[in-house]
């Protein structure tokens, strides 16, 4: 019998408005990412908590290279993430680390890296928040699994058209706000070995990680983002100069590396 280990999943929260703001506190006492974490738990993956203010902001080298998921919440502190920190999680995230990608994420460094566009979208925050209806577009995708044709969230924030992201491989869910704006709410993307997965509702003063169905959709969207880690073997730039075909032409010199080139013509003056 073959024993399926639980998926390594790491809740990134920013964690700074529920220290700063109170409303929020009120909102989510246990934090936004501890929410997440504990209403996770019966789905029996393997969770870990991790936040800005913890050692490397959060992510140690250990973590980064044994998460198989992350989740990812920030939004007041985007810039406060290291580049050479985004360097290594992007290239986890092409090595074959799923990403989930919640709510005002949409303009974190490391979405924004791997999109190569602005992400910017437009926005209100309407006193006490305002109706957001999601309408699942794929009710056959696994990220719609257990999902109803559309679901409402009585307070959210609205987040609108033009959002400025490449074409999604697959557009999951559909949001219609109140106001009247729409949004792609729920795509999905390849990056690499990485799939990665966008998810719009989650705003910090409304309860939208307290329901079930939006926890049904981070559930299910981790268990389509896995990967099994095994090597974490890159897509890697592979020289082939002898080709498998007897007889078709191959390539007979070897062309140095532009670096090496440079070095030796300096060491070549230097004699
Ligand atoms: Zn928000």
């Amino acid at each position: 019998m073959i024993k399926v280990d639980p998926i390594k999943v790491t809740v990134w929260n920013e964690c700074r408005h529920e220290k700063e703001d109170a409303d929020v506190q009120e909102v989510y006492p246990e934090t936004i990412g501890g929410c997440i974490v504990d209403n996770l738990k019966p789905y029996g993956f393997d969770l870990t908590l991790s936040t800005l203010d913890d050692p490397q902001q959060g992510w140690p080298d250990a973590l980064i290279e044994s998460t198989e998921v992350a989740i990812w919440w920030g939004h007041r502190y985007h810039d406060e993430l290291s580049d050479a920190l985004i360097d290594k999680l992007q290239a986890r995230v092409l090595a074959g680390m799923g990403l989930i990608v919640l709510h005002s994420g949409h303009h974190a460094k490391l979405f924004k890296r791997l999109m190569g566009t602005s992400c910017n979208l437009s926005w209100r925050e309407a006193e006490g928040g305002e109706r957001e209806r999601v309408w699942c577009l794929k009710p056959s995708h696994p990220i719609a699994y257990n999902i109803p044709p559309y679901l409402e969230l009585p307070q959210s924030e609205m987040y609108g058209e033009p959002f400025d992201i490449p074409e999604p491989d697959e557009l999951i869910f559909n949001s219609w706000y109140q106001g009247g704006e729409v949004l792609r709410s729920g795509c999905t993307f390849q990056r690499g070995r990485g799939r990665i997965f966008f998810f719009a509702p989650g705003h910090e003063t409304f309860p939208i990680y307290r329901d079930e169905h939006i926890i049904q959709i981070l559930a299910n969207a981790i268990a389509w983002a896995h990967q099994p880690h095994q090597s974490g073997w890159n897509l890697g730039n592979w020289g082939r100069p002898i080709p498998l075909e007897e007889g078709a032409p191959k390539q007979t010199y070897y062309k140095k590396p532009r670096k090496l080139m440079l070095a030796e013509k300096a060491e070549k003056v230097k004699k």
